[in-house]
């Protein structure tokens, strides 16, 4: 394609709200036959909420839990924290005040961790089949019956609480992977979360590929091992946990609300927090670059 075919496209996209970072991006977009959708915040809303706090027996009760865990998610970014956050706030009637945190930090993929009034409070992915205490074990069935996102509040090193929160499909995901794979490409999930969620909504989303409790490595690696096969290959993403899948991909793409980590990692911005943005990009180049031969 011409010089002046790039331009036209990188303009027609920056219209669609597709913000493409120079004409190799472009050209990469016309060929992708593989798009990763990261799940949380990509797939879906992203607007979380919190629909079940379960305890251990002995320990503090739900408020107090919730209280901890929203006091060390106060500095997360990711969609989990802030739905603690939002329903910490909610109990408190309006005083927003949640106890001071120090040494706190956040691990991508994994969790939150910081010392709140003398405890060291953890909030993070479950094991896979991590032994814990029946109240705990119970509201995980329950939770993951219901496809439910499961975190578990440790204090002191002890798992003492789990948080349920929900999640929704973006309004245009479904549509968008439908399109997707009508312009032969095949849509893939991965995502950090565990498998009972992940396969719900792959399910909503008309995705059959789907590879769940991925850490942010192993997310770049699958990409590594797709691109291996001679796949050409987009990743979507939005969190710190997609930066280095999104950075190893032939394109990757972030969620204009998303982090500031998948933005500088991607070669292209959604900014229409819409999905069929995606579809209307590769349309418009393969339209204005050519078809592949
Ligand atoms: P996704 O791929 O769905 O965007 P992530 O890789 O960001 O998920 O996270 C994977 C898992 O790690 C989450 O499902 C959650 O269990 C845990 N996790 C990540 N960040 C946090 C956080 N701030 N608070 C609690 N748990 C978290
Ligand atoms: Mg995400």
């Amino acid at each position: 394609a011409t010089p002046t075919a790039f331009l036209v496209a990188s303009g027609r996209g920056a219209q669609l709200g597709v913000l493409v970072r120079g004409p190799e991006a472009l050209e990469r977009l016309r060929r992708v036959d593989t798009v990763v959708f990261d799940k949380t915040g990509t797939l879906t809303t992203g607007r979380m909420s919190l629909a079940d706090v379960a305890v251990a027996e002995g320990g503090p009760g739900p408020k107090e839990v919730l209280r901890l865990a929203a006091a060390v998610e106060q500095g997360s970014e990711h969609p989990i924290g802030r739905a603690v956050v939002a329903a910490a706030r909610r109990e408190e009637d309006g005083d927003t005040r949640l106890p001071e945190v120090t040494d706190f930090r956040a691990v991508a993929g994994e969790g939150v961790s910081g010392q709140v009034a003398g405890h060291q409070v953890r909030v993070r992915r479950p094991w896979p089949s991590e032994p814990l205490p029946d109240a705990l074990r119970r509201a995980r069935q329950a939770a993951e019956d219901a496809a439910h996102t499961v975190v578990i509040v440790e204090v002191d090193d002890r798992p003492t609480g789990l948080l349920a929160v929900g999640d929704t499909l973006r309004p245009t995901s479904r549509e968008a992977v439908c399109e997707v794979r009508a312009l032969g490409i095949e849509p893939v999930l991965v995502t950090g979360d565990g498998a009972a969620p992940a396969h719900a909504m792959a399910e909503q989303a008309g995705i059959d590929a789907v590879h769940a409790s991925v850490a942010p490595e192993e997310k770049e690696r699958i990409v590594t091992a797709l691109r291996a096969e001679g796949r050409c290959v987009a990743v979507i993403g939005d969190g710190v946990n997609d930066a280095a899948a999104l950075a190893s991909a032939d394109l990757g793409m972030a969620m204009g609300g998303g982090t500031d980590a998948a933005i500088g990692a991607a070669d292209i911005t959604l900014v229409r927090d819409d999905m069929l943005a995606v579809v209307d990009a590769i349309r418009l180049t393969r339209r204005t670059l050519g078809t592949i031969r």
